[in-house]
């Protein structure tokens, strides 16, 4: 029986025998720790019914325990370099599938279309590359994809920011875009020490589990996002000042403020003191403003 890929000695044999170096730019730190692997692959539930799309496959660690429990795994790696060593150490799992592209120019509904047709149960599980983290997890989102959810290793600092409740040092607009798609839970802090090579921070394991519908009611959304973003354009500032100058005028004073009284909310507060639901009402009594 082979070792697992992500054993350190087999991990580093790979890399010896194809003589592959790192690319820092690729956010390239592979995992040699199973026992986080396993965590991985049972925080987001996968069975013999689950099909699984992987972002960033490496040279296969975590793709492995994946192909283990799942129906079928279709992983996309941007580096070309990876694919004829994939193709290596995936040899025993035929149900695995690497697409050699970005993932962020992915048409990832025709992917799903096409490969997952006869899949019910459908997950996103990452060790994402962590130069493009919120990108592709709010590509993930906004598409409204037919998954169930997203288990990803990233940086602990916006697994922090992604989990963050109001009032805190982490909360944001990020917190909200992907609360508002997702039930966020941080699962388990990972030390560097479970990578090669180390990374300069620490990691956490987050789950996102798709809502089926917001929960909130928001008249538009892309108006709603736009006062979140502006509610914490300065952080220092008050809402009121964030809303005047970055989304509506000085001239407007007045009408923000009666919006504001209308829904119970000071101006005076900071953007970050203020609840998902709290935008929603906001962002409804303010929308006849900005049209
Ligand atoms: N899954 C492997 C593991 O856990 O050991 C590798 C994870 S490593 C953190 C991130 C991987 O994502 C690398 O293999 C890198 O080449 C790949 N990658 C980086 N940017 C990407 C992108 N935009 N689309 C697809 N893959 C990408």
């Amino acid at each position: 029986m082979r070792k697992d890929i992500s054993t350190p000695q087999y991990t580093r044999s790979i890399i010896d025998k194809h003589k592959f170096t790192f690319k820092k730019s690729l956010g390239q730190n592979f995992l040699i720790d199973r026992n986080i692997l396993d965590k991985i692959v049972s925080t987001a539930g996968v069975t013999s019914e689950t099909g699984v799309i992987e972002i960033g496959p490496g040279i296969g660690s975590l793709t492995e325990q994946l192909a283990k429990s799942a129906k079928k795994v279709t992983a996309f790696e941007i580096d070309q370099r990876l694919i004829p060593i994939l193709k290596d150490t995936l040899l025993d799992y035929p149900h695995v599938k690497v697409i050699h592209q970005d993932v962020l120019e992915a048409n990832l509904h025709e992917v799903i279309e096409h490969e997952f047709k006869d899949v019910e149960d459908l997950m996103v599980v990452a060790n994402l590359p962590y130069y493009v983290t919120t990108p592709i997890i709010l590509k993930l989102l906004t598409e409204r994809l037919p998954i169930r959810g997203i288990v990803v290793m990233i940086q602990k600092e916006v697994a922090d920011r992604l989990a963050a409740e109001p009032g805190t040092k982490s909360y944001g607009s990020l917190s909200i875009a992907v609360q508002y798609y997702a039930v966020t839970k941080s699962e388990v802090k990972v030390p560097k020490t479970v990578f090669v090579p180390q990374p300069n921070v620490d990691s956490s394991v987050i789950s996102l589990t798709l809502r089926e519908k917001p929960p909130v009611d928001v008249d538009d959304e892309a108006f709603f996002f736009e006062l979140v973003r502006a509610s914490f354009g300065q952080r220092r500032k008050t809402l009121l000042n964030n809303l005047q100058n970055n989304l509506f005028t000085k001239e407007q004073k007045p009408e923000i403020e009666e919006a504001l009284q209308s829904v119970g909310i000071d101006g005076k507060r900071r953007g970050e003191a203020l609840s998902i639901e709290e935008f929603a009402h906001l962002s409804n009594a303010l929308l006849a403003l900005k049209r």
